[in-house]
């Protein structure tokens, strides 16, 4: 079913409002199997309403509308709808009673001009709206249906969930999507868009990529008849994604990396300690987002300058040396708060978050030192960001580099 949504109103054009209304019809098609093919703003005028409408009415098989169901001239989205559709409005008498009997509760007299709300074209009943005095139009006619509702937020809302949704499901039939994310780093959108290659093109399931700041999901939704056979449509091609991307996908849905790097220091009995630079502590931060994570967190320290750097057990020689961002102090720097904390893992951090750089290295430069028992290593990169996504990129790196190395402890306990 391909659906469109139009929202009336000169507001949104005018930037005055943002449309949401359409930002929430958007995100609850999706779980009645209803393709979103077109949203469209129009402003309350009857001829770019009329194009609008006889465009979605040509196009579309449902079309839901909001805005311009008050009393006022400016609000013409009856009058266009039953103008695009060539029928007549009429008073409908239980409408008017309903409403009469809104204005004698408030002790109003009902001014003539709300007559109008009271209106119905033959193809179309009448939505309730308790909330207002406008009532929606739900038309069905030449195997479409359009759905116009009140403008003001609250009010669409209750009408969706309340009057509309399970309608529609019944109309539509039972349809169930289910995703499933994978969550990768490592590679850029365009290296996974790549390697994807054919597969972007399936239909049932079909898979989209999107950048994160926590890197590139990966993104499989199949419609079936229940969840049971949309799930076996998403299986063979996860199978397929995980033996493509394999030890780059550090996590599926809603997994936290710093959630799955505590678990897997929790399974193996090991602890970590931090040694921060240009991340400023924002690594001990994400780790103890975590709760329990004080199980396999000693703590971590934030040592910005060169002279606590030294104090804190790295070498001043080799400060010196290769500078404070280098692979060397990197290293140098998970030694140190691993043995002054007694940790079996020590994470240490330095880089150039800009926007200057620094000892001649480009902005966005970081190194990653990892110090276990048996080794210390360290990794590099180039981020040429804005300073508090250097700083989030560095973090993620340094919990993915954790990441791999407690998978390889695992597989190597498991030999
Ligand atoms: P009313 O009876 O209040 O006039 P209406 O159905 O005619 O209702 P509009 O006049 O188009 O609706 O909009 C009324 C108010 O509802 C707007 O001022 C705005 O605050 C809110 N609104 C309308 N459309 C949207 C939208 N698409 N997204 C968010 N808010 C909206
Ligand atoms: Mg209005």
């Amino acid at each position: 079913m391909k659906a469109e949504i139009i929202s009336i109103g000169t507001e949104i054009l005018l930037g005055e409002i943002t449309d949401t209304n359409a930002a929430f019809l958007a995100g609850e098609l999706p779980q009645l199997g209803i393709d979103l093919y077109w949203v469209t703003q129009v402003g309350d005028n009857r001829g770019r309403m009329l194009e609008v409408l006889h465009r979605a009415w040509n196009r579309s098989d449902l079309i839901i509308l909001s805005g311009g169901l008050g009393p006022t001239e400016d609000d013409i989205t009856r009058e266009s709808i039953a103008e695009m559709l060539g029928e007549e409005t009429r008073l409908d008498p239980d409408l008017e009673k309903w409403l009469r009997g809104l204005f004698d509760r408030i002790g109003y007299e009902m001014p003539e001009r709300n007559l109008k709300q009271a209106t119905l074209v033959p193809s179309a009943k009448a939505i309730p709206n308790p909330k207002g005095s406008a009532p929606g139009w739900w038309v069905t006619r030449d195997e479409r249906i359009l759905i116009a509702m009140p403008g003001p937020p609250a009010e669409m809302k209750r009408m969706w969930k309340r009057e509309i949704k399970d309608e529609l499901r019944l109309v539509i039939g039972n349809v169930v999507i289910c995703s499933r994310t994978l969550k990768i780093f490592g590679l850029g959108e365009a290296q996974v868009d790549e390697m994807l290659g054919a597969l972007l093109s399936s239909e049932n399931p079909t898979i989209g990529v999107y950048a994160k700041q926590t890197g590139i999901e990966v993104r499989l939704t199949a419609k079936a008849d229940n969840e049971e056979d949309a799930k076996c449509m998403i299986t063979p091609m996860e199978g397929q994604l995980r033996s493509m991307f394999s030890d780059k996908i550090w996590g599926f849905d809603d997994d936290v990396i710093e959630q799955v790097v505590g678990d897997l220091l929790l399974d193996q009995g090991l602890t970590l300690a931090t040694m921060e630079s240009c991340t400023g502590g924002l690594l001990a931060n994400l780790i103890t987002d975590v709760p329990g994570s004080s199980v396999y967190f000693k703590g971590g320290f934030v040592t910005y300058s060169n002279e606590m750097k030294a104090e804190y057990g790295v070498d001043s020689g080799l400060l010196a040396k290769h500078g404070a961002v280098s692979s060397q102090v990197s290293e140098a720097m998970a030694e140190a708060v691993r043995n002054r904390l007694g940790a079996d893992i020590g994470i240490g951090i330095t880089g150039v978050a800009g926007p200057e750089k620094r000892e001649d290295k480009p902005i966005g430069t970081i190194y990653i030192g990892i110090s276990d028992r048996k080794e210390t290593r360290s990794i590099h990169a180039i981020f040429p960001q804005h300073r508090p996504r250097i700083k989030r990129y560095a973090v993620m790196s340094a919990l993915n580099e954790l990441r791999h190395l407690l998978l390889q402890s695992q597989a190597d306990s498991n030999r």
